[in-house]
């Protein structure tokens, strides 16, 4: 089971289509939940740059859920292992604050969100819970931040430990 799992090594349950994801000491993979598209990037710093939650509206929306769990890598740091042909996206700038369009990678065969890329930035938007390693979720890639708290579900629990910010920090 994840929560008893032993965080001191990989922990990799059955998830998605995919078997072949790894977890080295200092990159991993994240893999869609078919299988088709897989991503290499790096879990420490320098290419590792913030983990967060995020609580907005629009990441509401784009995970159906009630908030999103991301990271963010240099995009000089991500590798396609696999599947980036079988991307697709959808880019908009209605609803962001800075008025720059952010661009949505999707897999074409499962939907799922892969990474977010902001116009103009340097880094990548990934998702925690494509990350294949679960152990990562708990360990190097916990969410040290909560941002647009202001947004975020009443009957959601604050992140343990995570510092809380009242909207949006990064620029
Ligand atoms: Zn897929
Ligand atoms: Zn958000």
């Amino acid at each position: 089971m994840a929560a008893t799992a032993d965080k001191t090594k990989p922990y990799f349950p059955l998830a998605g289509g995919a078997s072949d994801g790894y977890s080295k000491d200092n990159s991993a993979t994240a893999t869609c939940f078919c299988g088709a598209v897989q991503l290499a990037f790096p879990t420490e710093g320098p290419g590792l740059l913030v983990t967060f939650v995020c609580n907005c509206t629009d990441c509401r929306k784009i995970t159906a859920s009630m908030f999103a769990s991301n990271f963010i890598v240099l995009a000089d740091h991500l590798t396609h292992i696999r599947g980036r042909e079988n991307l697709t996206s959808y880019s908009q700038s209605h609803t962001i604050a800075s008025g720059n369009t952010m661009t949505n990678y999707f897999c074409k065969t499962c939907g799922t969100l892969m990474y977010r890329i902001r116009e103009g930035s340097k880094g990548v938007v990934l998702r925690i819970g494509t990350v294949d390693d679960f152990n990562l979720h708990e360990t190097k890639l916990k969410p040290k931040l909560e941002v647009f708290v202001k947004d975020r579900c009443s009957w959601v629990s604050p992140v343990e430990g995570a510092k809380q910010v009242e909207s949006q920090t990064f620029k």
